[in-house]
């Protein structure tokens, strides 16, 4: 089990290095997705030099933070945010990647410790209009931007999708890295109205190449690293 985790992770760090290397583009860091796999995986990771990881769910964090808090875990939230839970991910994390309105943005802010730094947040974009999806309409990047940017306890770190999966992995990539391509318009159309932002966090297990491709800093990769969730 550990041996397995140990190889792919190893196989996961190659895939991002010669995809980068292959197309040009800087490497993105890796944000291990441990959403329901246990402490351990996440500990072993760890020790193997991993050190940022991205949860989902509140409810389901809350343990894993506390058993690992002798870790120096750089810990992203990238789940959907209920306006009652803002107060603890305020509290326990670095990240949020999923801010999509600015009520929830405001309470984050309201809420953050003040011996923290700021918080790094990207908007939550719905890319693809999905009537499903959670995320801001590319519309309204840019005025809850602005929101976000005047809010004392958050940094506006920049943009996070999910595009639409309309097909399976291996399959031809070209509908994820025009949604890719069209989060990256809008961050330079944000620094074209003096917002600069660093990240654009997007990439997952099953399409890593084309977000590296657009220019991904940040691919957030669950399946691949940890297997099947249960
Ligand atoms: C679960 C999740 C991931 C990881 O997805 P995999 O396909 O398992 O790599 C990435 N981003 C978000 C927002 C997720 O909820």
């Amino acid at each position: 089990m550990t041996n397995d985790l140990q190889q792919r992770f190893q196989q996961v760090i190659q895939h991002i290095r010669d995809a980068a290397a292959r197309l040009g583009k800087p490497e993105p860091t890796l944000l291990a997705v441990s959403k329901k796999h246990p402490s351990d995986a996440i500990r072993t990771l760890y020790d193997l030099g991993q050190r940022d990881f991205g949860e989902s769910y509140w409810q389901e964090a809350e343990s894993k933070l506390a058993d690992l808090n002798d870790l120096d875990i750089v810990w992203h939230f990238i789940g959907p945010i209920q306006s009652n839970k803002t107060r603890p991910i305020a509290e326990h994390f670095d990240w949020v990647h999923s801010i999509d309105r600015e009520k929830v943005a405001r309470r984050l802010s309201e809420q953050r410790p003040a011996h923290l730094p700021p918080l790094k947040v990207c908007l939550q974009v719905n890319i693809d209009h999905e009537d499903t999806k959670s995320g801001v309409p590319p519309e309204q990047v840019l005025p809850l931007a602005r929101a976000v940017s005047g809010l004392p306890n958050l940094h506006l770190a920049g943009l996070m999708c999910i595009p639409s999966r309309v097909q399976a992995a291996g399959e031809d990539e070209t509908p994820q890295r025009a949604a890719f391509h069209r989060l990256a318009l809008l961050k330079q159309q944000l620094e074209e109205a003096g917002i600069t932002t660093q990240a654009l966090s997007m990439g997952m297990s099953d399409d890593l190449e084309a977000a590296i491709a657009e220019g991904s800093t940040l691919v957030r990769v669950g399946t691949a690293l940890f297997g099947e969730r249960r």
